[in-house]
């Protein structure tokens, strides 16, 4: 049920179910825009949702890296089943399947979950719990942490007006005048989860077109500066979530955040284009031929004149 909105302005301490309730556009219902119009109608009447094991992992990551004390008291760790198998050739041995079902002392899984379990609000599997502690060591052993010690609220929420639209935000942390910080004294920190081997510029540069962070980023910035006037840096600190747990930090170069802003303000445009004629189309095409990109044609190109198919 959407809820009234809090007035402009940052907000701290907003629980999240209190923020999704905000009744205001948010940028990953606009990035939809990127598709079509069809999917951004989609996402605005709330028919695209997010699956919710992955969105709850990456909250205790979150959670446990920006605000080590919400993780502790929200997260919990489920241990292995601990049912007493009664047939077959594990007879008589524990369970040990992942559980998610507690009575405050013991686990059990979907299958021996009897009366008295219940499943706590965020559960998370020891596996997991142990990949969460290793983000977590990596980061703190890289300079980026004491930022992130400075900045205060963690997802920190907002509400503005951006292009003649009520929007609302939520940053994972926000620095505000640190001092011998340099230009990170003012700066926006958006913490991203990869998987292994994704960490590094190169794969991140793709991650950033592919999933639009550059708009992202440009959206927050821009939002929060109409807020309280203060220009801040955007950085990106990647952490892989699996061994090794190589950290990344980046700063969103001019360039990165001026294509990033061109991209949001064009689905602004798109969607108040679209809401004003109430139309709302989808990408058709018939049957045709395709393949690479023009980026991979140009990356063969050599390849295929070396070969001569033709
Ligand atoms: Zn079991």
């Amino acid at each position: 049920m959407p809820s009234e909105l809090p007035e402009n302005g940052f907000h701290e301490n907003v629980q999240f179910n209190e923020y999704v309730n905000w009744d205001a556009l948010n940028f990953h219902t606009l990035m939809w825009a990127r598709e079509s119009p069809r999917h951004l109608k989609a996402a605005l009447d709330g028919m695209i949702e997010m699956k919710s094991q992955d969105l709850d992992f990456g909250r205790a990551i979150h959670a446990k890296i920006l605000e080590p004390e919400i993780f502790e008291a929200s997260f919990y760790v489920s241990e292995r089943c601990s049912a007493i198998v009664q047939s077959g050739n594990r007879a008589g041995q524990a369970c040990g399947n992942n559980s998610k079902y507690t009575d405050g002392e013991s686990w059990r899984c979907g299958q021996h979950c009897t009366d008295g379990f219940e499943e706590p609000d965020s559960v998370i599997s020891g596996d997991k719990a142990a990949r969460i502690e290793g983000v977590a060591e990596a980061i703190d052993e890289h300079p980026v942490a004491r930022l992130i010690e400075f900045g205060h609220g963690f997802e920190i929420s907002g509400v503005t007006e951006l292009m003649g639209e009520t929007i609302k935000f939520r940053l994972d942390k926000m620095v505000t005048g640190l001092r011998g910080a340099g230009d990170l004294g003012n700066a926006i920190i958006d913490l991203k989860k990869v998987q292994r081997g994704k960490a590094n510029d190169e794969k991140f540069g793709r991650s950033i077109e592919d999933f639009s962070y550059d708009a992202q980023m440009a959206w927050y910035c821009d939002a929060a500066q109409s807020i309280d006037g203060i220009e801040r840096r955007a950085i990106w600190l990647i952490v892989e979530d699996d061994i090794p747990h190589a950290v990344n930090v980046i700063i969103a170069s001019d360039a990165t955040m001026d294509i990033g802003r061109h991209k949001y303000t064009q689905w602004m445009r798109d969607y108040q284009r679209c809401r004003e004629r109430d139309s709302w189309p989808t990408i058709e095409t018939d049957i045709h031929v395709g393949g690479h990109t023009d980026y991979n044609l140009r990356k063969w190109g050599e390849v295929l004149q070396m070969h001569d198919f033709v």
